[in-house]
């Protein structure tokens, strides 16, 4: 072949399906073979947490139209997510972007996808439970000026707060997943103890969340540090679901994220098209985007469960009605085996 000649698979634009071309891509299965010598276990399926509606949308400078939000939810439903955080049930004043919280649930299908929904306090809580939402996200973070900075309290206060509103969420039968932010990096007090972040772990667990997630908000962990402070919070609650918020701010993300798989954790935020910056670096990329994750889970040989064509055709759309690029990155090359993925 003629290095003029281009194939198929060098064209971005040829190499991935249109809508309803080619159904779910599945995992590779062929994986544990080309990944022969490497000897770390991984787990053979994980699940996927779509936080764009929520977190991506918020850290966006304009109001994006209640239409647009309700429009996004209903394409993801049923691409097998394992839930969509998809509102918060905060104060308008202080996010103006999910004022229409209410709304939107009212009005997104319910599918086989759960919604998740931020709530900081008892209220949010109340008005989280009346809205119907199948789980709760509650967020304090791991340094005292982050939580200052971000929620105006202090981490204990944060905590007064998540102990308040558990016995809400524990009547209603709603599992609450405590997020616990800049667990890895503070942007103000640079290097985080991993004590100190176990110490809330346990403090949420106590109180009953069944899931700790911990985030790296501002994109400051490595691979070794994530690797680490999983294995050490497994070892310390070992009965809690853990969960990894990866952003792509220093481009680690990706290798975050394997090393968080190495460490045995099973459940990934990821935000649509990498939506949503980073409000400590304005113009930086924020969250990972959830297309480029599964698309290296799956070439990994790691199942999701998620229709990776409908993603990037999502993503695609979303970029389209938002009209600002998004920084994912499988939505402009296309997915890597397109062709033999087809067969
Ligand atoms: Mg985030």
């Amino acid at each position: 072949m003629s290095i003029h000649s281009p194939s198929p698979l060098h064209d971005p634009h040829a190499a991935v399906p249109r809508n309803g071309d080619a159904g779910a891509m599945a995992p590779r299965a062929d994986a544990a073979v080309a990944g022969g010598g490497w000897d770390t276990a991984l787990p053979s399926r994980v699940r996927v947490v779509e936080v764009g509606p929520r977190d991506g949308l918020q850290n966006l400078p304009g109001f994006v139209p209640t239409e647009v939000k309700i429009g996004l939810i209903n394409r993801l439903v049923g691409l097998g997510l394992d839930r969509i955080e998809a509102v918060a049930f905060v104060h308008p004043r202080a996010v103006p972007q999910m004022r229409d919280a209410l709304e939107i649930m009212r009005a997104v299908r319910r599918g086989p996808t759960r919604f998740m929904g931020l709530v900081p306090n008892r209220r949010g809580t109340e008005r989280a439970l009346a809205a119907g939402l199948d789980m709760l996200n509650f967020v304090v973070s791991a340094t005292e000026s982050f939580n200052r900075a971000n929620l105006n309290q202090s981490i204990e206060d944060s905590l007064a707060a998540l102990a308040d509103s558990m016995p809400l969420a524990i009547g209603a039968g709603v599992p609450m997943r405590l997020t616990i932010s800049t667990a890895f990096g503070c942007p103000y007090e640079g290097h985080v103890d991993p004590t100190r972040v176990i110490e809330i772990a346990r403090r949420g667990a106590d109180l009953g969340c069944g899931e700790i997630c911990l985030g790296d908000t501002t994109g400051m962990a490595n691979p070794r540090q994530v690797y680490h402070l999983f294995r050490d919070l497994a070892a310390a609650l070992p009965a809690v679901e853990v969960a990894v918020h990866l952003h792509n701010t220093r481009g680690a993300g990706a290798a975050n994220l394997v090393a968080a798989l190495q460490a045995g954790v099973t459940v990934f935020d990821a935000s649509i098209g990498g939506l949503g910056g980073c409000p400590y670096a304005p113009g930086a990329t924020g969250n990972i985007s959830t297309e480029d994750m599964v698309h290296m889970l799956h070439e990994m040989g790691v199942d999701t469960g998620v229709d990776l064509w409908r993603l990037i055709d999502t993503a695609r759309a979303l970029e389209g009605a938002l009209g600002v690029p998004l920084t994912g990155q499988v939505i402009r090359a296309g997915v890597a085996y397109a062709l033999s993925a087809r067969g």
